[in-house]
């Protein structure tokens, strides 16, 4: 064995320990650091050493040369965007899935993949999903997103009586998705799938809003030739606004389309009691996407994507092999995602709920809700800043009240 690789071995517990040190220091460093560090330029690259010294040269030069360019974006003061942190189970939770380094994508080994499921149906519970909804864990909601359109490009298929999976997007012809204020994931997704950006249709929304206007929506489905796909937004990342998909779920019932709902961070208005009603009707989609990283605190890389027709899902993401067996009534999870081999990803999320539970997951969601209405309010005391829209959950939309101009809001956000 090579000496350093050697060494490391015989001394593991011990560098565990200083690996420990150094990321409680990170940790402990939140409150002092900059948000984002000053842009600089990225440190003069180095060839690959020849020899490395073993993981602790690797530790100190990791602590002197990148991680000060970290960002604090997991502590208290990083309000960028809708991104989350990580709560201590979460972070032991990724500890211990890095230790254990499981490939759970099959019934070969099959305890990685009982716990995703497991894991899933806690998640299912958590926003309000029925068991009609089975869900697979993803990199993120680009992914779940993407998954979920997939499913939706097959059964387009279904129903125009081509095989989509054996014959290519082509055979469908020309696609419409339907939606107000779609991410750009959304789009992203559409490129990937051949279904091609411009499918995506934006309806109106209501005036002042990002929430489609439920009367446009039909009017375009009326019009359309064809079955089409919806994807419904719960929770838009500029305002967060949220369709309503009660009505829109309403309205599949005559014009019989997949009904996709972007829930990335929105789903879990369903767990505070006063902003449940955001997301009625979620359980009635066909697929929905819900992040992880985000507002469940567990670490990158983690989202959900829950469908209805998991035979649909396995029929684009079939991975026939000798020696994987038959698919079978419960496909293993290497025929239900773009990815075969993938990380006990499920693990961190696991830890997070099991050790909080419903309550503590609850009380975080409302502990930031509170945390946005009482910014919101500095704002509006403010007299240069001026709400762009009401603070309907997590996010402040704000901007100067006079004159603002790309530079000077550019100046605002630096500070
Ligand atoms: C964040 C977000 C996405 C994309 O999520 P990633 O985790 O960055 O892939 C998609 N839709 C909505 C509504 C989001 O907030």
């Amino acid at each position: 064995m090579h000496p350093e690789l050697a060494a490391d071995l015989d001394r593991l517990p011990a560098l565990l320990e200083e690996t420990r040190q150094q990321a409680l220091a990170f940790l402990a460093g939140l409150d002092d650091r900059p948000v984002i560090p000053p842009r600089s330029e990225p440190p003069a690259a180095e060839p690959l050493p020849e020899h490395g010294g073993g993981l602790p040269a690797a530790l100190t030069e990791f602590a002197e040369r990148w991680q000060p360019r970290l960002s604090a974006s997991v502590g208290p003061r990083y309000y960028g965007f809708v991104t989350g942190g990580s709560t201590p189970a979460a972070l032991a939770g990724d500890w211990l899935t890095a230790a254990a380094d499981q490939n759970s994508n099959s019934s070969l080994d099959p305890a990685g993949q009982h716990l995703e499921r497991q894991t899933v149906g806690w998640l299912r519970e958590l926003f309000g999903l029925s068991p009609a909804h089975s869900g697979t864990f993803v990199s993120g909601a680009t992914m779940s997103n993407t998954v979920g359109l997939a499913i939706a490009r097959e059964w387009l298929g279904e129903r125009l009586g081509v095989d989509v999976a054996e014959d290519g997007a082509a055979a469908l012809g020309r696609v419409r998705v339907l939606s107000g204020s779609a991410h750009s994931s959304v789009s992203k997704a559409l490129s990937v799938l051949g279904l091609g950006r411009r499918a995506l249709t934006v309806v109106p929304v209501l005036p002042g809003r990002e929430a489609v206007d439920v009367a446009a929506l039909e009017r375009a489905l009326a019009e359309a030739e064809g079955p089409c796909i919806v994807v419904a937004n719960a929770g838009t990342v500029n305002t967060v606004d949220f369709d309503d998909l009660r009505a829109i779920a309403d309205l599949r019932e005559r014009y019989g389309f997949w009904l996709h709902v972007d829930a990335a961070f929105g789903a879990f208005a369903a767990l505070s009691p006063e902003h449940a009603d955001l997301v009625a009707g979620l359980d009635r989609a066909d697929s929905v996407c819900v992040d992880l990283h985000k507002w469940l605190n567990v670490p990158y890389d983690s989202a959900v994507q829950f469908t209805r027709r998991p035979d649909l899902q396995a029929r684009v993401f079939r991975n026939a092999a000798a020696y994987l067996g038959p698919l079978g009534e419960h496909p293993d999870l290497v025929h239900l995602t773009p990815e075969n081999s993938h990380r006990l990803r499920a693990l961190a999320a696991w830890f997070t709920l099991r050790a909080y539970g419903r309550a503590g997951q609850r009380e975080i969601v409302e502990r930031c809700v509170a945390g946005a209405r009482a910014l919101g309010e500095a704002v509006t005391a403010i007299d240069g800043l001026r709400l762009l829209a009401p603070v309907r959950l997590n996010v402040v939309c704000f901007t100067l009240a006079a004159d603002p101009t790309p530079e000077r809001l550019a100046a605002l956000a630096a500070e």
